[in-house]
C-alpha cells in the first residue's frame, strides 16, 4: 500500500493574465526575469524546482544565526575555546562566490579571470600590497584542498563563522591552523545539518525562517493552467520537504486540496549533484506494515513520492526530451552547472541577493553616472599631461630648462598632475562608498572592480534565465519567448 492518494490533474480554466510587452517593460527591474539564453516556454514540457531557496526564500540573517549557534557549541565540545561561544559573528560578512584560503586564513574574491580584487583575515581587509603578493604575483589554482569555493546561500554561515573564529582566535592569543579550523567548521557544521540541531528548530518555526510569497501558488497554477508539468527534485528529506511544502502553499489556492496537487512529480533525497552523474536508482517511499519504507521504482506516477534516482532514469521515466525541461534552481553548482554540463536541461537561477543588488544600484546610480564622467575627465588630463610634457621637452632641448617657455610649460604640468591627484583621491573614495551601498564587505555580488566577478561570469555561463524569486515567472506569459540581449564582442560596439 501507498503511503499516498493518486492525485488527479486537475483540469482549471487557464488563467494567463500576464501583462503584455509594454507592460513588461514597465515592471520593476527585480520582479524581472533576465535572459543568458533564448527560450521558448512554448517548447518547455516540464519545469523542476529544487525546494531550498527556490520555492522556500528562507530569511539568511535568521538562518546563519541559528547555524552559527549549533556549529560554535559542537567546535567547543571538540575542544575549540569557549570564547567562541561569547563572540558575535556578523552574518552580513559573507556572500556567495567568495573563496576561503586554507593556507593563509583568508577569504577572498575573485573576478571572472580568476584576479583577487579583495581579499579578509578574519574581518580586517588585505592591503593591496598584501594581495598582490599572494595571489597577483603568481597564478591562483582554485583546487582543494588548499581553496574551498562558498557557492550557496546554505554555505555562508561557515564564512561568517570562519572570518569571526580566525579573529577572535588570533585577538586571544591562540596558534591557528587555518587548514584544520576550517575543515572542522565543516565537519561541525554537517554534523548539525545531519542531527537535526538545524533542520528541526527550522521545520518547528517555518515563519521565523521562511518568507511566504502569496505569488508562489498562482505562479505554480499559471505555469499548470497553460499544459505544463510541474516537479519538484530536492535534496531535502521527506518528512521536511513535507512540512515545508505544506507550509508553503497549503490553503493557499481553493483549488488545490494539497501542496502536492500543484506538482506531478515529487522527488525527495535526490543527492544533487550526484543525481545528474551518477546512476542511485529511483526508490518509492511507502507504507508497509505500519512502517513507512522504500521499495525500488519503475515507473514515475503523479501522486507518488520519490527519493534518490538519477538524471537518465527520469528523462526515459517521464518519456521528455531533455530540451524541454526546465530546471528552477538556487545552487549554482548542483542545480544549474551540473543540469547544463550533464544534460541538455534548460535552467533557470534563482539568485535572492538581486533584490538588494537592485536596492544599490537604485540608491548609486547618480554616483555611477558620476564616476563615468570622472573616468573620461581623468583619460582627458592624462592626455593633456602627455601633450604637455612632449612639448616641455622639445622647449628643454631647444633652449634649456631655464627657458621661460620650459618653466611656463613644467608649471602647467605641475598643475595638471595637481588635478589628477586630486580627481583620483576623491574618485576612490566615491567608488569605496558606492562599492558600499552594495556590500559593506565585498561590493556587488555579480561583479568585482570592472569585471564579472567569478559568481556572476557562472551566473551567465551557466543559468539560461536568472531571477530573484520564482513568483517573478508569472510576470510573464506561461508561453513567453524569453530572448536574449544580442552578444557583443568589443570589436562589434
Ligand atoms: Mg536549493
Amino acid at each position: 500500500m501507498t503511503i499516498t492518494v493518486p492525485l488527479p490533474q486537475l483540469s482549471l480554466p487557464h488563467v494567463d493574465t500576464a501583462p503584455p510587452g509594454a507592460l513588461i517593460a514597465g515592471l520593476p527591474r527585480a520582479r524581472r526575469v533576465y535572459v543568458n539564453r533564448s527560450l521558448r516556454m512554448e517548447n518547455v514540457e516540464w519545469v523542476g524546482f529544487d525546494m531550498d531557496y527556490t520555492l522556500a526564500i528562507y530569511r539568511q540573517a535568521e538562518i546563519d544565526r541559528l547555524s552559527i549557534e549549533a556549529t560554535v557549541k559542537k567546535l567547543v565540545d571538540r575542544g575549540y575555546p569557549p570564547q567562541l561561544a561569547e563572540a558575535t559573528y556578523d552574518t552580513r560578512f559573507p556572500i556567495r562566490g567568495l573563496l576561503i584560503d586554507k593556507r593563509y586564513g583568508h577569504i577572498v574574491k575573485m573576478d571572472r579571470y580568476k584576479f583577487v580584487g579583495r581579499a579578509y583575515h578574519g574581518l580586517r581587509e588585505l592591503t593591496r600590497d598584501e594581495r598582490h603578493e599572494l595571489y597577483h604575483a603568481r597564478k591562483v589554482r582554485v583546487a582543494p584542498p588548499r581553496y574551498h569555493y562558498i557557492d550557496t546561500l546554505y554555505a555562508l554561515p561557515e564564512a561568517a563563522l570562519y572570518a569571526g573564529a580566525v579573529d577572535l582566535l588570533e585577538r586571544y592569543g591562540h596558534n591557528v591552523d587555518y587548514h584544520e579550523l576550517f575543515d572542522d567548521i565543516r565537519q561541525c557544521i554537517d554534523e548539525a545539518h545531519r542531527d537535526g540541531s538545524i533542520v528541526d528548530v527550522i521545520a518547528n518555526d517555518l515563519p521565523r525562517f521562511v518568507e511566504r510569497d502569496p505569488g508562489l501558488a498562482p505562479t505554480l497554477h499559471k505555469l499548470r493552467s497553460a499544459g505544463k508539468k510541474l516537479f519538484i527534485l530536492t535534496n531535502s528529506r521527506w518528512a521536511y520537504t513535507e512540512r515545508m511544502m505544506t507550509y508553503l502553499l497549503g490553503g493557499q489556492l481553493p483549488e488545490y486540496g494539497s501542496w502536492r496537487n500543484y506538482f506531478d512529480l515529487v522527488s525527495v533525497a535526490a543527492t544533487k549533484p550526484a543525481f545528474f552523474t551518477e546512476k542511485r536508482p529511483f526508490m518509492e517511499r511507502v507504507f508497509e506494515h505500519g512502517a513507512e519504507t522504500v521499495r525500488p521504482a519503475y515507473t514515475l506516477e503523479r501522486g507518488r513520492v520519490y527519493e534518490g534516482g538519477n538524471l537518465r532514469d527520469f528523462e526515459r521515466m517521464i518519456n521528455a526530451q531533455a530540451d524541454r525541461i526546465l530546471y528552477v534552481g538556487d545552487h549554482i553548482y548542483g542545480d544549474i552547472l551540473r543540469s547544463k554540463k550533464d544534460s541538455a536541461w534548460r535552467t533557470a537561477m534563482i539568485v535572492q541577493e538581486m533584490e538588494s543588488e537592485f536596492d544599490a544600484m537604485g540608491r548609486t546610480r547618480d554616483d555611477v553616472t558620476e564616476l563615468d564622467g570622472r573616468a573620461r575627465q581623468r583619460d582627458r588630463l592624462e592626455d593633456e599631461i602627455r601633450y604637455q610634457q612632449v612639448l616641455f621637452r622639445a622647449a628643454v632641448k631647444r633652449s634649456g630648462e631655464d627657458d621661460a617657455e620650459a618653466v611656463t610649460l613644467r608649471r602647467t604640468i605641475d598643475r595638471l598632475k595637481g588635478t589628477l591627484r586630486e580627481l583620483d583621491a576623491s574618485t576612490r573614495a566615491m567608488h569605496k562608498a558606492t562599492d558600499a551601498a552594495f556590500h559593506p564587505y565585498w561590493g556587488s555580488l555579480f561583479k568585482q572592480g570592472l569585471e564579472l566577478s567569478s559568481f556572476g561570469d557562472q551566473v551567465e555561463e551557466y543559468a539560461c534565465l536568472y531571477t530573484s524569486r520564482v513568483s517573478n515567472l508569472a510576470n510573464y506569459p506561461a508561453s513567453h519567448f524569453y530572448r536574449s540581449p544580442r552578444d557583443l564582442m568589443p570589436h562589434e560596439m
